[in-house]
């Protein structure tokens, strides 16, 4: 039985898809048919830990579940839906033959990947190749005297300016800005020069693209 719809776990993970790479391709539709068969599936286990939402936009951990589901072929965690429904990810054409009740002769070789291999591959297909760069470029960590230089920076700006309590007006930005300008110290920087100085984290990859 194929396991799909698991996504990337850290800034190291080459296995599995940022669900960004494959946002907004279902149309809006069919992502609501894919989410009903979703919905509909049987508890197959149970795990302990909370799934979060890759999109880092703020979803109660608690909506994306613990569990996986089942249709007694394809497996899925129970978090899938939301994926599915809020952000519209791509999902193998096998399995939405199934959900979307398309009558198909299943391809034999998926029957023998058996558990994660099969959407290990279809991963392996479906990659960004701009989020792949991102990413690499993210595990790549700058000398330390270019770190040492960029906090220096960051020091003497925040000593110029102070924090307002006003939010960056950046587009998403949750840091507060320096004090009478309209932006935090980052996006003060610019972004370009901020990425390169710093090895940016993995949860800012998945907010920034
Ligand atoms: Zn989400
Ligand atoms: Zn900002």
């Amino acid at each position: 039985m194929p396991t799909i719809g698991y996504w990337i776990k850290n800034l190291d993970d080459d296995q599995f898809l940022a669900p960004q790479e494959v946002a907004g391709k279902l149309a809006p539709d069919i992502a609501k048919r894919v989410v009903a068969y979703l919905c509909a599936g049987k508890l197959y286990a149970q795990y302990r830990g909370l799934s979060w939402c890759r999109f880092m936009h703020g979803c109660a951990k608690a909506f994306m579940g613990s569990s996986e589901l089942t249709d007694g072929y394809w497996i899925w965690p129970e978090g899938l839906v939301h994926y599915v429904e809020v952000h519209r990810v791509a999902l193998p054409e096998e399995f939405l033959a199934d959900a979307l009740n398309k009558l198909v002769t299943r391809n034999k070789t998926i029957e023998l990947d058996s558990d994660i291999a099969f959407w290990v591959n279809w991963c392996s297909q479906n990659q960004d190749p701009v989020f792949r760069k991102q990413l690499l470029a993210a595990r790549q960590t700058p000398p330390q005297e270019v770190q040492d230089a960029l906090i220096a920076e960051i020091n003497a700006l925040q000593l110029k300016y102070g924090l307002s309590e006003q939010l960056c007006l950046c587009d998403g930005c949750r840091e507060r800005a320096l004090q009478s300008q309209v932006v935090c110290v980052k996006h003060f920087l610019g972004d370009e020069r901020w990425e390169r100085g710093w090895r940016s984290g993995f949860h800012s990859l998945l907010y920034d693209f």
